[in-house]
This record gives structure tokens, C-alpha cells and sequence, in this order.
């Protein structure tokens, strides 16, 4: 079968639009391959396969087509149904299940959905694991069932139920603080699958909410990415209720943005920078984020004196990072926070439960606690580039800039300490794009050094 073009495959998922490049054809090879490579991989007769979806319109009819192929290959599916992305991770390992299936868009607009792909840790496939599966997808003939050998399908709603409890079992929460100090937040899942677990969380928590966007209904009321300029219905909201909080998930509830007490967004860079902050004050240990998020953890981890380790762009390479370092906390700068006391994947509840922990620990508005951080200022670009290598290019800007750290692991970051400003480039794994990628305490240096990258990197990002 012919993949099309503009389907966008990457380590652990494919995504297109619905009608467009992602059809149901599209979607039962990927998942019929995923249940052919599972067999293979866990040499077992009828592998266990968690199913979970977002609220897109789309998600039903795909979620039909990833069941069906999933049993012509022999494996039993085991649906969650409508639930947050990590609810539906933290599903196969409770089921001892060889893997799962979310089907999710994330933050992608309306028009778009995915398949991601999970092994059996709960965790997203990873790029070892990832040509194993494709190879049926693209050059092997898929083994399929006889009539008598058909997966079975069962559901399970009770998904969210232990999702939650395992939340709320954060051995530092303080459950009975929280409801004592009863917080007034604003959440706004965005008509997503946020609201499937969020709402119970805060009603635990004993928490006073005012609710947007509860509907899972999939039709998003604004662009559904939880960055700052997207979020001016929660600010207003936060400033009429006079919330402590507001709290916006993307359509998957794997990330968290927040709203400061003063009705001002303060970026999801600072999700992760107070959770890390909140579980420092308990553990001591390494944390891990990836090469593009802000300075921000830096200046958390060194408060606390430990060490911040950075690893390339993903969520997988992430998680994978977090295990191999034993850290106590990590994630990306999008809002999703990775606490492995919960599991080592992005996690909106989690995120929330440390923030509110944070809150109640610190005694201080969040506006107050936002501002003892350096403000800094991310700048983002992009080139477009051609097949060619980057590596002259990285080799050039690397001398020419003459910055005291420098790191190769995915693309060229390079890194001014003293002057607390880097830059990051790297070549998009889904678009022939050069994403560039600067941070710097003022706007003009981050705008400085993206323009220096850009001056050394034309007319061709790949020119010696
Ligand atoms: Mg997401």
C-alpha cells in the first residue's frame, strides 16, 4: 500500500489529517504492523494491546480501524476508551499488556490526528525499537490471523479510576493539607480528554474549580495548544474568580500551562521549572529535560545543587535519559512534566498535584513565586534546508562562536554559561525544516544569536 506523502512518520507515531493523509487504510497498516511486530517481538500467540483515544471528532472511527486490525493480526485489544494520553500508558502496565496504541493529535489543531506508538514499559517507542515495526509497514507481508485466531476486544473503564490513584499515592503529597487549604483554580481542558481526570483530581485535592471547556466533545473552542498567546479566556477567568491558580492542558493532558494568580500566562516553560522545584524540596537527585527548554530548570537545579542533564529532543529520549540517570524529576519545557514515582511519561495530572503541592508548601502567591526566577526570553526560527549534511555547517558555527560548551548529541547546541544565554539548532525529524532556537535574559541577545546562526547557515543550511 502506498504511504502518502505528506503523512507525517516519526519515531513513535504517525500524524495527518483526517481525510487528507491519515485515512482508515493508513491507519489499519500502521496498527495491523504494530500487532504483527508485538507478536514478533514477545513471541506470544495473542499479545495484550491497550487502546486509549483523545476527544477529536476522528477519534471513534479510527479507534474502529486500529481495533479491527489489531485482531486480524491476533491481538487482544484491551480499550480504555476516551482518556488522557498517560491514563492510557499507565493502562499497559497495570495490564502486563506487550504494548498500546494512543490515538491523539496532542496539540495539533482539529483537523489533525495521530497514532503513538507503546511498548510494554508504558513508554513510547523509542528509535531501536521503532524500524522493527515499520518493517511491516513497508517491506514484510503481515501475518493474518485465521477466523479461529482472531483477538478479542474488551473494555476497561476503570483506566482513569487507578491513573488517578496513582496520582494522589505521590508519597510527598500532602492530600489532607491541600484540602484543608482549599485552592480556587480555573481549569480548562480545551474540550479534550483532560477532562476525564482532571476535574476528579481537584475535587480530591479539595480544590474550589471553575471549569472551561469540560465537554470532551473534541470541538476545540481555540487553537488547542496550551501556549501563552492562546490562553486569554483562562487569564480573565482567573482575574474574575480571583483563582490561586489557572490550569490549561492540551487536548491529550500530557502537558500543563499555567495561569498566574494575576491572570497573566507565564509560559509553559515555567510548568516544569516549579514542579522540579516542588520535588527537590523532598528528593535529591538528577533531572533531565531536553536540549530546547529554558535556562529556567538550570537555575531550579543548581538552587538545590544538583545536576540538570539534557538529552536530545522527544519525549522517549527524555524518559530514556531519566531511567539511565535515576532522576527524581525531568521532562520537556512544553509543559509535560516525567515523575517517575507515577511513570516515566508527560503527565498533566502529575503536573498539577506537584504545582498545587508547591503552592501550598511555599505559602506565596504564584505571581510572587514566578518572580524570584530570571525572566528570559526564547526566540524561535526556522530555515528551510535541503537533504544535504549539517555537519559542516555545525563544525563552522561551532568555531565561529566560540561558546565555552558546546553539544552535539541532536543537532548543535551551543551554551554560554556566564552569560546565561544558548543556542540550539537541530533539522526537524518530521519537515525539511533547520529549527533554530535561542534563549537569553533579554530579547535582543536571543534575537542576536538566532540572526548569527542564520547569517552563517545561508543561502544553504548544508554549503561547506
Ligand atoms: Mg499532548
Amino acid at each position: 500500500m502506498l504511504i502518502p506523502d505528506d503523512l507525517m512518520v516519526s519515531v513513535s507515531g504517525v500524524r495527518g489529517r483526517v481525510g487528507e493523509s491519515l485515512t482508515p487504510e493508513v491507519v489499519v497498516r500502521f496498527a495491523a504492523a504494530f500487532g504483527a511486530y508485538l507478536r514478533e517481538r514477545t513471541g506470544q500467540a495473542r499479545p495484550r494491546v491497550v487502546l486509549g483515544r483523545d476527544s477529536r471528532t476522528s477519534g471513534p472511527m479510527f479507534v474502529h480501524a486500529v481495533t479491527a486490525a489489531l485482531q486480524s493480526v491476533g491481538c487482544d485489544v484491551i480499550d480504555v476508551g476516551l482518556a488522557p494520553t498517560p491514563t492510557t500508558l499507565y493502562a499497559i502496565r497495570h495490564h502486563q499488556a506487550a504494548g498500546g496504541i494512543v490515538v491523539t493529535a496532542s496539540h495539533n489543531p482539529v483537523e489533525w490526528n495521530a497514532l503513538k506508538f507503546a511498548s510494554a514499559a508504558g513508554m513510547f517507542l523509542d528509535a531501536e525499537e521503532a524500524p522493527a515495526m515499520r518493517a511491516f509497514v513497508s517491506d514484510r507481508p503481515i501475518p493474518r490471523a485465521a477466523w479461529n485466531q482472531l483477538g478479542s476486544v474488551s473494555f476497561d473503564d476503570q483506566a482513569a479510576a487507578r491513573h488517578l490513584h496513582a496520582v494522589l499515592g505521590i508519597p510527598f503529597l500532602d492530600v489532607e493539607g491541600l484540602r484543608r487549604r482549599r485552592f480556587r483554580v480555573v481549569l480548562d481542558c480545551v474540550r479534550g480528554a483532560g477532562s476525564v481526570i482532571l476535574p476528579r483530581l481537584l475535587d480530591t485535592l479539595g480544590c474550589d474549580v471553575v471549569g472551561l471547556n469540560l465537554d470532551p466533545d473534541g470541538h476545540f473552542p481555540r487553537a488547542p495548544e496550551p501556549i501563552a498567546e492562546n490562553l486569554a479566556e483562562v487569564e480573565t477567568a482567573v482575574c474574575e474568580a480571583g483563582a490561586d491558580v489557572g490550569l490549561v492542558t492540551d487536548p491529550d493532558a500530557d502537558r500543563l500551562a499555567l495561569v498566574s494568580n494575576t491572570g497573566r500566562a507565564i509560559g509553559e516553560d515555567f510548568t516544569l521549572a516549579l514542579a522540579t522545584q516542588l520535588v527537590l524540596r523532598h528528593r535529591r537527585g538528577p533531572v533531565v529535560t531536553n536540549l530546547s527548554t529554558s535556562r529556567l530548570l538550570e537555575d531550579v537545579a543548581a538552587a538545590a545543587g544538583v545536576r540538570l542533564r539534557r538529552a536530545p529532543v522527544g519525549e522517549i529520549n527524555v524518559a530514556r535519559a531519566m531511567e539511565h540517570e535515576g532522576a527524581v524529576v525531568g521532562g520537556e519545557g512544553n509543559g509535560g512534566v516525567i515523575l517517575p514515582d507515577v511513570h516515566l511519561t508527560r503527565d498533566a495530572a502529575v503536573a498539577v498535584a506537584l504545582v498545587l503541592q508547591l503552592l501550598l508548601e511555599r505559602r506565596l502567591p504564584l505571581s510572587d513565586i514566578v518572580a524570584e526566577h530570571t525572566a528570559y526570553t526564547i526566540v524561535k526560527d526556522k530555515l528551510p534546508r535541503d537533504a544535504g549534511s549539517l555537519e559542516d555547517a555545525y563544525d563552522a558555527l561551532e568555531h565561529g562562536l566560540g561558546a565555552p560548551r558546546s553539544d552535539r548529541q541532536d543537532g548543535l547546541r551551543l551554551d554560554w554559561p556566564g552569560e546565561r544565554r544558548w543556542l540550539h539548532l537541530r533539522a526537524s525529524g518530521t519537515e525539511p525544516i533547520l529549527r533554530i532556537i535561542a534563549e537569553a535574559p533579554t530579547a535582543e541577545a536571543a534575537r542576536a544569536l538566532v540572526e548569527q546562526a542564520r547569517q552563517a547557515l545561508s543561502p544553504t543550511p548544508s554549503a561547506p
